[in-house]
């Protein structure tokens, strides 16, 4: 390859991994060549910590894109207890977000991605309280299975297993880790797994410390048995360095705003062995990764080394033969590692031929019993001898077609197959595997040994091509998706699902009846067919009466909801509740809600929850009718608020830079709000005047992390209340955590609920978190809670006067509880919108 086409090929690499955000790959001749130089190499990596962001993605692209190396990041859990940057999604949607965005960073770092069962139950400082909440043999369990079907050569720890690494989940992921390394190896461990996989011994461990500060840099580069690579060397092929490289990558994890740098130059990363032959120079001293390796795979080796030296990137196609004859040796290999690599051949001979495959269906959604047609196309863009000998669409039913297969495909002229299927009658909903069965306490319900550690369902078909290029067959595996044009993105896919005829939804997941008094209650009923009519029946907890049990729908088109709705009437003391719904459509029962998750930069997602509502009787009285609320980075607290019977109106920066504030009773601004909207900071002062002259402000909790993204330095949250607070970032995880009472007198503990101990019974997650760590005497600090080791915390709600209003800072965490429905929780917090009127 001459120079002025390497730069050539550089550049539109640039191109293709910027636009590779989601979907796509690179193309042309650097995908060749890249894949060609993966098919020299016999080697893996797997990288082990607990979190989506806590991957070294610089050292994953560095090893998958310029080592060449099988490289795999296993995640413990998803993310599902952070905090959502991006909106209101918490949980099992966020868990979702977050493994489409690895999936998404992994598309372009080149690695491949893995999960246990464990979920992320938010921060501990205690690697033994994972160990109780997700009981520590399942997860090793689990770590020692994704270990033994991905047979790494070398594991590569995140984390060190001490408090050097801050969250317990991080520690409890390193000590797995290593525990794993040897009980991978050993048969007597976990054997029911035999039945499947084969123990097995990675030939090394090795520790990759993160060095945040200075302090950390120096202990560093004082470890014993320490080895270095340096991420920031350059790839002419791909036209970046891994370090840049794993500056896209990692900008994928956008609901942590983990926006990146595309660091240039020099970018070194430290390597420690802990087991197995120390490593001096290379993370692989001692281990071949050539084809020798395997009993039989010289030939292999030969040609795929003739292949790669005589490739040309103006004529790829010239490589072919070798490519298919390294095929037939490889066709004689008895190894796991070789069905993998037979993959990886097919693919380089699809891209080294021209060849374009692709399968896609329809639609995006089909119903149980419903209809699908598929287009499964082959073009040939250059001139080799292919035949389409065939096309088998495999999946959750057999596809038939009356086409004819055969014949060499024309130039450049794409060739149509029509498929079409029909889905059983009671095929199960496309709900994502690990959310199907209810959840073992903090860890999912997997019943299939072989889908743990899968990142995702894997798609309900695939498209078979039984291909004939010159004299070989090749056998290429795609995908069935649906391919649709977005109008401001351009061409995306999305995967194929399974959903109900019909969707349930209940207006709120938590129905609150703050009094005694009986409440319409209203479920949606979407229609994912025409002309779908049924009827729904609802059935209540015990105690709570309804003024029907069913009722009607006929929905013509699909797409189409109606409401359907009930009068609720709750037991006259405090009660809680699940209210059940389910649909008959035709001879179909259905008994779920559905949820679509769509955001630019994954690919969308749908799940299933159960058609429940939780419903809540409890006395609440709130003295605020009129709220304002300036909706910060996403939460779901307005809805909440409505169902106390206020009027909530969202604010907007032309209401904070100009309109009548002081229509409203109390003011709230939503979660990290004063980070996320300038339009907040810049009329900070209209809403201190609001407090001033009668109102009352309620602040949620806002981050002042010096590396937060959206630049929210303390200095900027100077002017969040009247007197300064400074925002800090200690928080209390165990949502059990007692609660003191520092100032027994305040009318915001009286007045108009009487607050109690109780009040802080049943809360979910956590207490709160980003407290006040230094605030004006003018502030009375209401709480103090703390977690156990935990200095006592009582920057968590600050109240002041001021003027002839009332003002709060409180980062207890009303965004998860007040959508929950906790009773308390809505009773205090009233209490802080009532702060106006009580005094
Ligand atoms: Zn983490």
């Amino acid at each position: 390859m001459d120079f002025a086409r390497t730069l050539i090929l550089a550049v539109l690499c640039a191109a293709c991994l910027t636009l590779a955000f989601a979907q796509r790959e690179l193309s042309g001749s650097a995908q060749a060549r890249q894949s060609l130089d993966r098919l020299n190499v016999v080697g893996s990596v797997l990288m082990i910590a607990a979190h989506p962001d806590d991957e070294n993605t610089a050292l994953l692209a560095y090893l998958a894109r310029g080592r060449k190396v099988r490289t795999g990041y296993l995640s413990l859990t998803r993310g599902e207890g952070g905090q959502n940057l991006i909106g209101a999604e918490q949980g099992d949607e966020l868990g979702i977000i977050r493994t489409q965005e690895l999936l998404a960073a992994r598309r372009i770092d080149g690695a491949e991605q893995f999960f246990t069962r464990a979920i992320d139950f938010g921060f501990t400082k205690s690697p033994q309280e994972c160990f109780e909440k997700w009981g520590h043999d399942k997860i090793l369990s689990d770590v020692v299975w994704v270990i033994r079907r991905f047979r790494p050569d070398v594991i590569i720890l995140r984390f060190s297993g001490t408090p050097r690494d801050g969250h317990g989940q991080h520690q409890a992921s390193a000590i797995l880790g290593r525990e794993a390394f040897a009980a991978a190896a050993d048969p007597k461990r976990f054997p029911e797994q035999l039945k499947w996989v084969q123990p097995w011994q990675a030939k090394r461990l090795m520790w990759n410390p993160g060095s945040f500060t200075k302090e950390q840099r120096e202990e560093v580069e004082k470890m014993p048995n320490r080895i270095s690579v340096d991420p920031g060397d350059y790839d002419p092929v791909l036209g970046h360095s891994y370090a840049e490289i794993a500056g896209m990558s990692r900008s994928m994890h956008r609901s942590q705003g983990m926006g990146a740098a595309e660091r240039k130059g020099s970018a070194k990363d430290f390597l420690i062995t802990q087991s197995g032959p120390v490593a001096t120079k290379d993370i692989f001293d001692g281990i071949d990764l050539s084809w020798n390796r395997i009993p039989g795979g010289a030939p292999v080796g030969e040609s795929l080394a003739g292949a790669t030296r005589t490739f040309d990137p103006e004529n790829p196609d010239r490589i072919v033969p070798l490519l298919l004859k390294a095929e037939k040796s490889m066709a004689a290999l008895h190894d796991p590692y070789v069905a993998l690599k037979q993959h990886e051949l097919s693919e380089a001979i699809v891209l080294c031929s021209g060849l374009w495959l692709d399968a896609a269906s329809d639609k995006y959604a089909v119903t149980p019993g419903g209809s699908l047609k598929f287009d499964a196309t082959a073009l040939s863009r250059d001139h080799l001898a292919v035949q389409v000998k065939s096309v088998d669409i495999e999946g959750i039913s057999p596809a038939t077609t009356k086409d004819k297969f055969g014949g060499v495909l024309p130039f450049n002229e794409p060739q149509v197959y029509a498929l079409n299927t029909i889905i059983p009658d009671h095929q199960a909903l496309s709900q994502p595997y690990w959310l199907i069965e209810p959840k073992q306490g903090d860890t999912y319900t997997i019943p299939n040994q072989l889908d743990i550690g899968l990142p995702e369902n894997p798609p309900l078909f695939e498209a078979h091509f039984h291909l004939r290029i010159e004299s070989d067959d090749v056998e290429v595996v795609r995908p069935v998706a649906y391919r649709y044009i977005e109008r401001a993105q351009g061409e995306l896919t999305r995967p194929v699902v399974v959903e109900p005829p019909v969707a349930l939804q209940w207006s709120q997941s938590a129905i609150l009846f703050p009094n005694g008094s009986a409440k319409t209650v209203d479920l949606l009923v979407q229609a994912n067919i025409a002309k779908a009519t049924g009827k729904v029946q609802i059935q209540p907890p015990p105690g709570w009466r309804i003024s029907s049990q069913s009722g009607d729908f006929h929905l013509t088109a699909s797409g189409e909801q109606s409401e359907v709705s009930f009068e609720v009437a709750p037991p006259s003391n405090d009660a809680q509740g699940i209210l059940s719904a389910h649909a008959k459509a035709g001879d179909q029962t259905v008994a779920t809600s559905m949820e679509t998750i769509n955001y630019p930069h994954i690919p969308t997602q749908v799940l299933f929850p159960p058609a429940n509502a939780k419903l809540v009787r409890a006395d609440i009285r709130l003295l605020a009718k009129t709220i304002g609320y300036v909706m910060g980075a996403g939460d779901e607290v307005p809805q909440a608020l409505q169902q106390l019977g206020a009027d909530v109106m969202l604010l907007s920066a032309d209401d904070l830079a100009g309109g009548n504030l002081s229509r409203f009773d109390a003011i709230v601004t939503g979660v990290r709000a004063y980070n996320v909207r300038a339009d907040l900071r810049a009329n900070e002062g209209r809403l201190l005047d609001y407090v001033k002259n009668g109102g009352t402000l309620v602040v949620q909790y806002n981050v002042a992390d010096a590396r937060n993204p959206f630049g929210g330095e303390t200095t900027l949250l100077a002017n969040i209340g009247p007197y300064p607070i400074t925002t800090g970032s200690e928080r209390v995880t165990v949502e059990e955590a007692a609660v003191q009472f520092l100032n027994p007198a305040s009318p915001l503990l009286h007045k108009p609920n009487e607050i109690s101990a109780h009040d802080f019974d049943g809360w979910i997650q956590e207490r709160g978190l980003y407290f006040a760590s230094k605030w004006d005497d003018h502030y009375q600090p209401l709480f103090e809670t703390h977690d156990p080791d935990q200095k006592p915390q009582t920057g968590i709600t600050l109240y002041t006067r001021y003027g002839k209003g009332a003002y709060v800072f409180t980062a207890f965490s009303w965004f998860r509880e007040l959508p929950a429905g906790v009773p308390g929780a809505f009773r205090i917090f009233a209490n802080l919108l009532s702060a106006g009127k009580t005094q």
